[in-house]
């Protein structure tokens, strides 16, 4: 390790910037967030950093920089453009013990800073070392992107309560369970959904029985068609939280990779017409899990609201005062119709856009296909593979241009994506001579036509 990490108090101390553009106005900035006094030397000072100094109770002076400015600061940063000076400074202060930062000259810095994800109190720094900034800011990025805003109102309530729940749990194991199921259960899912003051209001029971959380939770989480990048931030971290997944066919299985490492992983298909578990036999095990103290997870592919029976399993958890959150998800029609570069609505060709299931009942699909005639409006029909045929016939039966442009997605969003477009009259002929796998999504309407222009992933699988 070429430094040791620290995180300094500098509120209420003076600390000096020499330097009077954008880049001292940048750490002024930080500096001004630890609430630092600030003081500037330079010639000339920009307003932003006359401003900052102002407000941090610090001073600016518009001269050159001398020795006697860094007396009695506990923080030096030097960013000017001008190497002598920088190094002047640096030298003046090291031989005083006293920290230094160079802005962009490691060799000439006691103390560097690093990249931060800012959840105050919370904070994150990362740093190379001064190696490599352009990877430490990526690593920043994400972090910050993928850690919930939230965190640092968890962090404050936690430090709220710090003291309550010291008085309340004298044991540091005890204390160190209780903050676990805190951070860990329901208090934190509230923070994180806005309601700090339902989450407070738990707290103060808790404390006051003295009693973690040891309810169990289900999450019904839409990990949308297959694309491990499109899933929420919010599904991945219950995905990292839960104890027990329950997955079925279209989660992939690089989503699946993502879940927690020691979960237990339960397999509840269902494949058409190959239900591995009858739907209320996974309306019951939700149940019997949650009541076990577990955290569940119900992983389903695209939306969990969409054709996903989404609402009848969590009904059964409603009616037995088991705790859920649901998920929202990229649904198939969002992900395929994107991936294949066909618009769901558009100004000139469809102005709404019907999301229809195509699963047979007793080998029919039975509509009022006169809904479906009108030609601005674009159909897609999820499960539509087995009634491909039928669904392109009735739809020229009572009306609809044969012409229609058609297209299936197979496989949407996954590397192994082919489109098949053709026309109501032409595509069931054509899928009839091509081996296709499932999942699959039929899409009807004139904006399959701009496939060929829009299409951007993986267009040279495409067929027509
Ligand atoms: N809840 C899911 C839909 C479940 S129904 C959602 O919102 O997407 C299952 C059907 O979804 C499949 O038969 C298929 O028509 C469609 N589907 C799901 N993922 C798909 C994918 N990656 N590519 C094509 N179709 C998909």
């Amino acid at each position: 390790m070429d430094y040791l990490p620290l995180f300094f108090d500098v509120k209420n101390k003076p600390c000096l910037i020499v330097g009077g553009g954008s880049i001292a106005t940048r750490k002024a900035r930080l500096l001004a967030k630890a609430e630092a006094v600030i003081i500037v030397v330079a010639p000339k000072i920009e307003d932003e950093l006359q401003r900052l100094v102002q407000q941090s109770g610090g001073a600016c002076f518009f001269e050159g920089y001398q020795q006697r400015f860094i007396e009695s600061k506990v923080l030096v940063i030097s960013a000017t453009d001008n190497r002598q000076l920088n190094e002047q400074v640096s030298k003046d202060c090291q031989q005083r013990n006293l920290p230094v930062n160079v802005v962009d000259s490691p060799d000439l810095c006691s103390v560097i800073t690093p990249a931060i994800v800012d959840r105050s109190p919370l904070i994150i720094g990362i740093s190379s070392g001064g190696e490599a900034p352009v990877l430490a800011r990526r690593i920043r990025s994400h972090l910050d992107a993928t850690l919930p805003a939230a965190y640092g109102q968890l962090a404050q309530l936690a430090s709220r309560f710090r003291n309550k729940v010291k008085q309340a749990f004298s044991d540091g194991e005890q204390r160190r369970r209780f903050w676990e199921s805190v951070i860990n259960g329901d208090i934190a899912e509230q923070v994180f959904s806005g309601n700090t003051g339902k989450a407070e209001q738990l707290l103060e029971e808790r404390i006051s029985h003295s009693q973690c959380d040891t309810s169990g939770e289900v999450y019904l989480v839409g990990a949308g068609p297959g694309d491990p990048d499109l899933l929420t931030f919010k599904a991945l971290r219950l995905m990292q939280q839960a104890e027990v997944v329950l997955y079925d066919r279209l989660v992939s299985e690089p989503i699946l990779e993502m879940v927690r490492r020691d979960a237990e992983r339960i397999y509840v298909g269902k494949k058409r017409s190959e239900h591995s578990m009858a739907q209320q036999d996974i309306n019951q095990l939700l149940l019997t899990l949650a009541q076990q103290g577990k955290r569940v997870l119900r992983l389903k592919g695209g939306d969990p609201f969409i054709f996903g029976r989404g609402g009848e399993e969590i009904d059964l958890l409603a009616e037995n005062n088991i705790r859920f959150q649901v998920v929202p998800g990229i649904t198939a029609a969002s992900g395929c119709a994107a991936y294949a570069g066909i618009p769901l609505t558009h100004r000139d060709h469809s102005q709404s856009v019907r999301f229809i299931t195509g699963h047979l009942k007793d080998g029919d699909v039975n509509f009022n296909w006169q809904e479906f005639v009108d030609s601005r409006q674009t159909l897609v029909f999820y499960m539509g593979l087995k009634g491909l045929e039928q669904i392109c016939t009735k739809l020229i039966q009572y009306g609809k241009s044969a012409d229609t442009p058609a297209a299936l997605v197979e496989r949407g969003t996954l590397p192994q994506q082919v489109v098949h477009s053709g026309t109501l009259a032409s595509l069931p002929a054509l899928i009839a001579t091509r081996e296709v796998h499932a999942p699959t999504l039929l899409i009807i309407g004139d904006v399959v036509k701009l496939q060929a222009k829009l299409s951007w992933y993986k267009s040279d699988q495409s067929s027509s």
